[in-house]
């Protein structure tokens, strides 16, 4: 039987079952022992001094959001091509995202675009607070040139690495490390490269950022005879400042330590996925394969294709159409954030339609074909036989089939 692929999916192994069912059975199931145990985790692997982990990547988002303290009135530059929640962060708290091109290549944040608005707006007496970069689908943005940039104009710096855990660039720099940020993003949905099924960690250079978001992420409380002014007795906490429920279970704090143990693996497998499909379909009329820049190691969240829909006389939809008749999902990541009714009077008033062609070109040809580490050596050949069947079609020679002979050990 021919299973449905999808562009992403979690992948979870017998130790990670076991890791939730030994969780199941602690003494809590909540503000327990395992979140500091996954927190530790996440400092070691990603060697930054303090995390924070909260219920989702949106969540920890906002608590950067919070910790930097934006207000109505800041402008935070964040990449036109993005998950709505790099935006929305900034709107959380009254502050405004401004959509700002992206690099053609890598799909991340233009560094010279992001200097060209900071000038452009600060002289128009805007008050520019920050930057978001995203290492958009696993390739991690020009985090050195960004950095310059915050500190040639005193701007916050805050790494969206949601794409790319496991990822690296600058030769061995771990992407969401903080090592070029003041904060780093991560997420653990179930198509993040690990999961905790909803989840999310905030990781920071600055204790006063770890602590400010560890009190927010529980309803802005604080407990204890040295925390708790006039302090009356155990019972005692205060409220000092307006915070969430943004907590992460213990239940799921096990599954994220069970699965960080296999990022590694995760990522080279991705990598190794990637470099087949790079083999498959590279040369094939009208179709591009994802970039990766000398220095950086891709993460590959996403394996995105650009095409020429014009030229190859294909549209997206019919494209989608004939994939999901062989069983394959297609998805596109991202339309503009500037496209989405929410965002598209703030997008105008910007001038969005002037200065973000890149974003625009990339929407027009981007796909997202399946990729995790579930995935077998059959299921690629069929995906990039889909391809270049559906895109090459007045091209036979082109054919993938001609190039598949190659079987993996699993099919
Ligand atoms: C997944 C993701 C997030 C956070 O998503 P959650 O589903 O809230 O964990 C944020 N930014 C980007 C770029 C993402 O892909």
């Amino acid at each position: 039987m021919t299973s449905v692929l999808s562009y992403g999916h979690q992948n979870i192994d017998d130790d990670d079952r076991q890791a939730v069912l030994d969780a199941l059975d602690g003494e809590r199931l909540t503000q327990g022992p395992l979140v500091d145990e996954f927190e530790r985790g996440l400092r070691e692997y990603f060697g930054v001094a303090h995390a924070t982990v909260c219920s989702s990547g949106t969540a920890a988002l906002h608590l950067a959001a919070r910790c930097l303290e934006w207000q109505p009135g800041d402008v935070v530059l964040v990449p036109a091509i993005t998950f709505l929640a790099t935006a929305n962060c900034c709107a959380y708290v009254g502050a405004e995202p401004f959509f700002v091109d992206v690099d053609p290549a890598t799909v991340t944040i233009d560094p010279g675009e992001v200097e060209r608005h900071v000038k452009r707006l600060r002289s128009a007496g805007r008050r520019v607070r920050a930057v978001i970069g995203v290492d958009m689908a696993g390739h991690a943005c020009d985090w050195a040139a960004l950095r310059q940039i915050a500190d040639r104009h005193e701007l916050q710096l805050v790494a969206d690495s949601c794409h790319a855990m496991g990822g690296r660039y600058s030769g061995d720099v771990l992407a969401g490390s903080c090592t070029h940020s003041d904060l780093a993003v991560l997420s653990f949905h179930p198509v993040k490269h690990i999961t905790t099924a909803e989840g999310g960690a905030l990781l920071a250079r600055h204790s006063e950022h770890a602590m400010r978001a560890e009190r927010l992420r529980s309803h802005g409380t604080v407990r204890g005879s040295e925390n708790v002014a006039n302090w009356e007795g155990p019972w005692h906490y205060d409220m000092v400042e307006l915070g969430y429920n943004y907590r992460l279970t213990d239940l799921q704090c096990s599954l994220g330590i069970s699965q960080l143990r296999k990022l590694d693996r995760f990522v080279a497998a991705r990598r190794e996925l990637a470099a087949r499909y790079d083999a498959l379909l590279n040369g094939l009329d009208n179709v591009r394969t994802p970039v990766e820049r000398a220095g950086v190691r891709h993460a590959f969240h996403l394996y995105t294709l650009r095409i020429d829909f014009p030229r190859a006389g294909l549209s997206r939809r019919a494209m989608f159409a004939a994939a999901e008749e062989r069983g394959i999902l297609l998805q596109v990541h991202y339309q503009p954030l500037s496209h989405n009714s929410y965002y598209r009077e703030l997008a105008a008033s910007q001038g969005a339609e002037r200065h973000l062609p890149e974003a625009e070109r990339y929407y027009r040809e981007t796909v997202s074909i399946p990729l995790h580490p579930g995935l077998h050596e059959r299921d690629l050949v069929r995906v990039a036989s889909m391809v270049s069947d559906v895109v090459c079609r007045g091209n036979p020679s082109a054919s993938v089939v001609a190039t598949s002979g190659r079987q993996g050990p699993e099919s």
